[in-house]
């Protein structure tokens, strides 16, 4: 621990410690945790409970879209829990007409359906999709084409959706109707299409990541999307965008689409949009009127609390201009992490993303993983986590400085010097 990363906090009411064992004993064992208990935070900042501090460069996963606690969201969630946080939607929740009204503004969708997760607004985009085969296509076994190192999320029709073996081994029998492709590899789905079309299972729907995250932070290919979308408009089969921990802002435009140059017919948000509150959405035209009451629905989707909150992280993206700041330090991140990559070849093979959220990819030779550095930053004072075992990724919040980014490649430099990489 250097001691430029020793920061003292102010007095705050201690929390009961509770030692890793003793925390086993209660919570279900299904994560791989670093030993390291984070108390409080400000801005890209967070405290542990030994009062260290650390630049934050996880954010949540790519969730806290504007840090931690930012003042907006601070005003936003006390303002609401005032007024009314829960009522169902049995009633009118004018919040949640709000932000759909902004989300589609800011967007090409037509509709809005509010849930409370990445997974969840999968769920939604999956049976729509099913329901427009059904109904409007005519397709009696309709199959959704997904893509290989995709992640989609983790209840059974997601992970189904997820085309990593990893995530599905022993959960069988999993969902019917998927199908996997190369990602970036239009041979490989024009051989699936062919190949269905044949066998009478037809194609409904093809869902991609705009860039895959937790497959490796690997961007779309342009030329590629462009005629995905093309084979989608000659066959009728719908586009869908899991835009999960691409979008809202995260790449430098709102949504992650926009860097490829195309539209979808159904796209999902949800870790950067709450800022941290959970809250998801699946996001579609017009078609989806399709959709009847009684067809889906969700308790907790869409309430005035999370849509209230969702709300004042929309439009904080708009009035401190956070999306150019994130196309800055994005260029910024990417230049420090490419001079880094000059100095091991070695060990990085590429650096890559949109925005902020980049990757750093290491070579097939070297024998150090992502994990190892990770944790070697962390001792050094800065938060990050790998995807995949070979990518190292950065995805702080959209607020971070220009000094914060500087500040994060020193911490990578001094962790890498600490477990001895050669250059
Ligand atoms: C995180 C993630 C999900 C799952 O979101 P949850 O909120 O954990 O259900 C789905 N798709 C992508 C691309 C993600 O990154």
């Amino acid at each position: 621990m250097s001691l430029e990363t020793l920061v003292p906090i102010p007095a705050i009411a201690p929390v009961a410690p509770f030692s890793p064992a003793e925390f086993d004993a209660y919570v279900v064992n299904s994560y791989a945790r670093f030993p390291l208990t984070l108390e409080r935070g400000d801005g890209c900042r967070v405290w542990d409970s030994e009062g260290r501090s650390y630049l934050d460069f996880v954010a949540g996963i790519a969730t806290c879209t504007l840090g931690h606690a930012h003042p907006t969201m601070v005003e936003a969630v006390t303002r609401q829990i005032q007024k009314l946080h829960h009522v169902s939607n049995l009633f009118c929740i004018p919040e949640q007409g709000e932000l759909a009204k902004w989300l589609v503004e800011h967007s090409c969708a037509d509709r809005v359906f509010f849930c409370n997760s990445g997974a969840e607004a999968n769920e939604g985009a999956i049976k729509l999709a099913r329901k427009y085969a059904h109904t409007v296509l005519g397709i009696d076994t309709p199959i959704i084409l997904t893509a290989h190192a995709s992640f989609h999320g983790r209840t059974l029709a997601t992970v189904t959706a997820t085309g990593q073996p990893k995530y599905q081994k022993n959960f069988d029998p999993l969902v019917p109707g998927f199908h996997y492709v190369e990602y970036n590899d239009i041979a490989s789905l024009e051989a699936a299409i062919a190949q269905l079309d044949q066998s009478k299972r037809q194609v409904a729907a093809i869902m991609l990541e705009a860039l895959q995250g937790e497959g490796g932070v690997r961007p779309g290919d342009i030329a590629y999307f462009k005629r995905v979308r093309q084979l989608c408009d000659e066959k009728g089969i719908l586009l869908i965008l899991d835009e999960v921990q691409v979008g809202m802002g995260r790449t430098g435009h709102y949504w992650g689409y926009e860097n490829l140059g195309i539209e979808p017919d159904i796209f999902t948000s949800a870790k950067g949009l709450g800022g941290g509150i959970p809250i998801g959405a699946m996001l579609c035209k017009s078609f989806c009127d399709i959709f009847q009451p009684g067809d889906h629905a969700s308790t907790f989707g869409g309430n005035p609390f999370a849509c209230g909150v969702a709300l004042s992280v929309c439009q904080t993206l708009e009035t401190e201009h956070l999306l150019t700041n994130v196309q800055q330090r994005g260029e910024q991140l990417r230049a420090g992490l490419r001079a880094i990559a000059h100095t091991y070849p070695n060990l990085v093979a590429e650096v890559r993303g949109w925005g902020l959220i980049n990757g750093m990819v290491l070579t097939a030779e070297t024998p150090v993983v992502a994990a190892e550095i990770v944790k070697a930053a962390i001792a050094e004072g800065l938060l990050l986590v790998p995807a995949g075992p070979q990518v190292v990724r950065f995805v702080p919040p959209l607020i971070v400085s220009a000094a914060e980014v500087e500040q994060a490649l020193s911490a990578l430099k001094r962790a890498l010097t600490a477990i001895g990489v050669a250059a």
